[in-house]
């Protein structure tokens, strides 16, 4: 149902697939495999810090960009992680979450008309921050069963009206994280057709096994037209905070940061200086949370495996795929809708991802970063189904 007012610019725009799926397992007394939010919190010592803050009275506007100190922080987890330096002064923008940093930067650069590559399965809030520019999206496959980039498609993808390409690894929903050779196909088809790169590095952390991320920025003739986004939600297990952040040239920052003035103004004050000793000190308590996500992985796939399930194994994320027409279901959809009533389980249908619907409908995304009782209660459940 919508209003006679509602604007064409957003008629895609609903409640969230998930917003719906975790009020979907409140209402049914379901386990929650569905939004990809921890349930356990980040490093105590950034809790105390925030606390620390508010006590201390850092309740009002922080600065636009964000407070020095966090930028600071920020731009030495870049230069430590990946020999990658940003000036915090001029390159870096703290946002309210890596959703604000995408929406503004897509706003700062897409115009009506332009085209945007980007890999599809999309993170929903691509296709929004996208249709409220009035740009077009331009998907190219990350497909089942193998879910690999075909680079004869992404090449194909480009045209003259070609603005910008999103990538995202590693990536949502699938867990794949791209191999060197994507991101040289990429950084070579975003210089021939001399396109802004956008980067959604949220999970630059939780990567597992030998995969590793490496940021498209530190290919050469990057860095200059790459912009970087990364956010604390999922490094730090904090995704109620929304602080998250771009990283770019001295241009292109000011040009995002004169969008995010009026979207949010500025973002979560206390938070800042407790994600700033995050970044600084929590280097070793995010291995550790790796290591313990990557056991959660592990713990989930032999789960579904039991109850006749066949997960694609992820090299990163919060997530992993099953298809589930063995069990009796085509449809992901209608498999979700179906599950926390059978069994009391939530889960995310991957067709939501997607423009090209068809090659989503079998697969349905299962969060593991849950407690092991919650996984293991999930799996207790879910043989209802077998
Ligand atoms: N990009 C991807 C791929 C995501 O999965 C998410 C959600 N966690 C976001 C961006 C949004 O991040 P944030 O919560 O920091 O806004
Ligand atoms: N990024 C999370 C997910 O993919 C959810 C974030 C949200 O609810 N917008 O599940």
């Amino acid at each position: 149902m919508s209003s006679p007012w509602k604007a064409e610019r957003v008629r895609s725009a609903t409640t969230t697939i998930f917003a719906e799926m975790s009020a979907l397992a409140v209402a049914t007394q379901s386990v929650n495999l569905g939004q990809g939010f921890p349930d356990t919190d980040g490093p105590e010592f950034m809790l105390d810090e925030a606390r620390a803050a508010i006590a201390a009275g850092v309740n009002q506007y922080p600065p636009g960009r964000g407070i020095l100190p966090l930028r600071q922080a920020i731009a030495d987890h870049a230069s430590r992680h990946y020999g990658l330096d940003y000036d915090p002064e001029t390159e870096v923008l703290v946002t309210t979450g890596a959703t604000e940093a995408l929406a503004a930067t897509i706003l700062a650069f897409v115009d009506p008309g332009d085209e945007v590559v980007a890999l599809e399965p999309f993170y929903d809030s691509y296709a929004a921050s996208i249709d409220l520019a009035g740009g077009r999206r331009v998907g190219v496959g990350l497909f089942g069963p193998e879910f690999t980039l075909d680079h004869a498609e992404l090449a194909a993808a480009f045209t003259e009206r070609t603005k910008a390409i999103l990538i995202n690894s590693p990536h949502n929903p699938t867990g794949v994280v791209l191999s060197d050779a994507d991101l040289a196909e990429i950084a070579r088809l975003a210089i021939e057709h001399d396109v802004l790169v956008i980067c959604d590095e949220v999970y630059e952390h939780l990567t597992f096994d030998d995969a590793q991320h490496r940021p498209l920025a530190m290919l050469p003739g990057m860095r200059e037209r790459t912009v970087r986004i990364s956010s604390s939600g999922k490094t730090f297990s904090a995704t109620g905070w929304k602080i998250g952040w771009a990283l770019s040239t001295p241009e292109l920052i000011s040009e995002i940061t004169a969008v995010k003035q009026f979207l949010t103004f500025v973002s979560g004050a206390p938070f800042q200086p407790a994600i700033a000793r995050a970044l600084n000190e929590g280097d070793a308590w995010v291995e550790q949370a790796r290591l313990g996500l990557q056991a959660k992985r592990d713990r989930l796939a032999a789960g579904l495996r039991s109850v006749g399930l066949d997960p694609v194994i992820p090299q990163g994320t919060y997530f992993m795929t099953t298809d589930v027409t063995p069990l009796g279901y085509p449809d992901g959809v209608a498999f979700c809708r179906d599950l926390p009533v059978r069994c009391g389980v939530v889960a995310i249908p991957h067709q939501v991802f997607y423009d090209r619907v068809a090659a989503g409908r079998p697969y349905v995304r299962w969060a593991f970063c849950k407690r092991d009782d919650v996984l293991d209660e999930a799996v207790t459940r879910l043989r209802a189904l077998a």
